[in-house]
């Protein structure tokens, strides 16, 4: 299927641009291309998106409210096709690509509600007869860029605050999950979306990110991908001053106190380490585990991951799918080798799988390393991949000082069931994101996304603090006294 760019509510058809072709990372399938665009793709959507944005502004926030539940009705009843769609694009196993659809269900159910909301602030004023208040305003044009991992909810993390306040969208989805974008195109257009209002536009992330990233009407830049793409975005984005909200890399660990439930801890681990083949920003690839319970953990460990099932993730009894394509398994497989030539100890896994029907995907086999230095490569560097390390601890201020000391800063995680060290710990681990005995994915959409350090820029996908990336504060002041008041001056303080 050759899909094609959606700029001001049409699919644009233009023969002269190359194609790239849409591969199963599952089976070496192709799906289908998308266009490779160029600069003009996203000059027009950027006029089509500034054009519509005008009158988007204008609809009462409620009434865009209603245009969010309809999508999320729609969501709701395509939940199994998307499912099976983002399974064969992505590779996730179809239980993970269900339980992300319904991310996007629930973004929608909750932005749409904000279009009651939007809360802004009434304070009295210092002079009479005067009233002062706040209101969120829209920013204009946003410019998304979205990686490969969760095509489905990052895009409505950040395209639903970014709708609800009045801004319209141009959007470049990943090269590798562009079906995801196509198919929330349709359901924007059932919906009854106005043209303009979300532009979608296909293409190289040098090409059509750094266009979207230059393009004086694009006012707000939200990415998400890897630290040194978003380092660009940045870079780029601060020389046309403009806001930019990044969400980036992690190095995310779990720590295992002594006092841990290790059937627990286990559990936690496996679900979060080897989930989505390691490919969630949020993925644990660090165990720091205390020393008096690392040799029970770590033997529990490998059993368990043993029993990890690797296939094509539309089998329902596959547990670990494929990575998104041949250069994810080659830069796991470089890591692997640079952490067997350091010393870190292979307890399991460590290759790339080619048996019987894996020989067409991209698959590596679980891979857990023990006694790893908490500052060599394989412990310091995002894998994104299956491949845990184990690095063993004395005492939670180690443990916390060894999550701490990465370039990183977006999950942690600890099992105990000592309230003390608990609550010390959720105060000192330096990540946007805590757990307590749960592992470091598992994020719900209301509350804010994102991380610290090398992470990100100080700004938060969803909950509340999505509405600061997409909206400006405008303050108000009304004088009803009939004269000229001078704040400051005419108060009599
Ligand atoms: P990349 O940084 O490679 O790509 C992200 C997006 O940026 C893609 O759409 C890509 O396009 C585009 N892009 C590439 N180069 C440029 C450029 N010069 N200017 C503008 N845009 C560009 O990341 P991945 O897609 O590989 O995603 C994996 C990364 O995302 C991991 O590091 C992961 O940790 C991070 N991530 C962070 C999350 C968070 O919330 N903190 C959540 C999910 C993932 P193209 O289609 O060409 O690749």
């Amino acid at each position: 299927m050759e899909l094609l760019n959606f700029i001001g509510g049409e699919w644009i058809e233009d023969a002269s641009l190359q194609t790239m072709p849409v591969i199963n990372p599952a089976n070496g399938e192709q799906l289908g291309t998308i266009p490779l665009s160029t600069k003009s793709q996203v000059e027009l959507a950027a006029k089509k998106a500034k054009e519509a944005q005008r009158s988007w502004a204008l609809v009462p926030a409620p009434k865009r409210a209603d245009y969010l539940y309809e999508i999320a009705f729609k969501l709701k009843e395509k939940k199994e096709q998307l499912a099976q769609t983002l399974t064969k694009e992505m590779g996730k196993v179809i239980e993970e690509a269900r339980g992300e659809v319904q991310e996007g269900i629930d973004m929608a159910l909750y932005m749409a509600a904000e279009g009651r909301r939007l809360f802004g602030e009434t304070v009295p004023s210092e002079l009479p007869n005067k009233f002062a208040m706040s209101v969120r305003a829209p920013i204009g044009v946003a410019g998304l860029i979205t990686p490969w991992n969760f095509p489905i909810a990052i895009a409505t993390w950040k395209a639903f605050p970014a709708l609800v306040a009045g801004n319209t969208v141009v959007w470049k989805p990943s090269n590798e999950t562009p079906f995801m974008a196509y198919e929330l195109a349709k359901i924007f257009e059932e919906a009854g979306l106005p043209p303009g209002v979300v532009n979608i536009v296909f293409g190289s992330g040098p090409t059509v990110g750094t266009a979207i990233v230059e393009h004086p009407d694009i006012r707000i830049i939200s990415f998400t991908g890897s630290t040194t793409t978003g380092s660009k975005v940045a870079e780029l984005g601060g020389k046309h001053l403009k806001k930019v909200s990044l969400e980036m890399g992690g190095k995310n660990a779990v720590i295992v106190m002594d006092d841990a439930n290790l059937d627990l801890a286990l559990e936690g681990i496996l679900w979060s380490a080897f989930g989505t083949a390691g490919q969630r920003c949020t993925a644990c690839s660090r165990v720091i585990v205390h020393k008096d319970v690392k040799q029970e953990l770590e033997q529990r460990l490998v059993e368990a991951a043993k029993q990890l099932t690797v296939g094509n993730g539309l089998d329902p009894a596959i547990k670990v799918g494929p990575v998104i394509n041949k250069a994810a398994l080659e830069k796991i497989n470089h890591y692997v080798q640079i952490g067997k030539q350091q010393g870190a100890n292979l307890l399991l896994g460590g290759e790339i799988l080619t048996d019987g029907d894996l020989a067409n995907g991209h698959y590596f086999a679980p891979t857990i390393f023990t006694d790893v230095e908490a500052t060599s490569i394989l412990a310091q560097e995002e894998i994104f991949g299956p491949v845990i390390s184990i690095i063993e601890v004395s005492s939670l201020e180690e443990a916390i000082e060894v999550n701490n000391n990465v370039k990183f800063g977006l999950s942690s995680s600890i099992f105990s069931q000592d309230v003390n060290k608990i609550f010390k710990a959720q105060q000192l681990l330096d990540t946007g994101i805590v757990y307590v005995n749960a592992g470091t994915t598992g994020a719900e959409i209301h509350l804010p996304f994102g991380g610290t350090k090398g992470t990100g820029n100080g700004h938060r996908d969803s909950g509340q603090a999505a509405l600061d990336v997409y909206t400006e504060w405008k303050s108000i002041y009304v004088d009803y006294s009939g004269k000229l008041q001078r704040a400051q001056i005419d108060n009599n303080a």
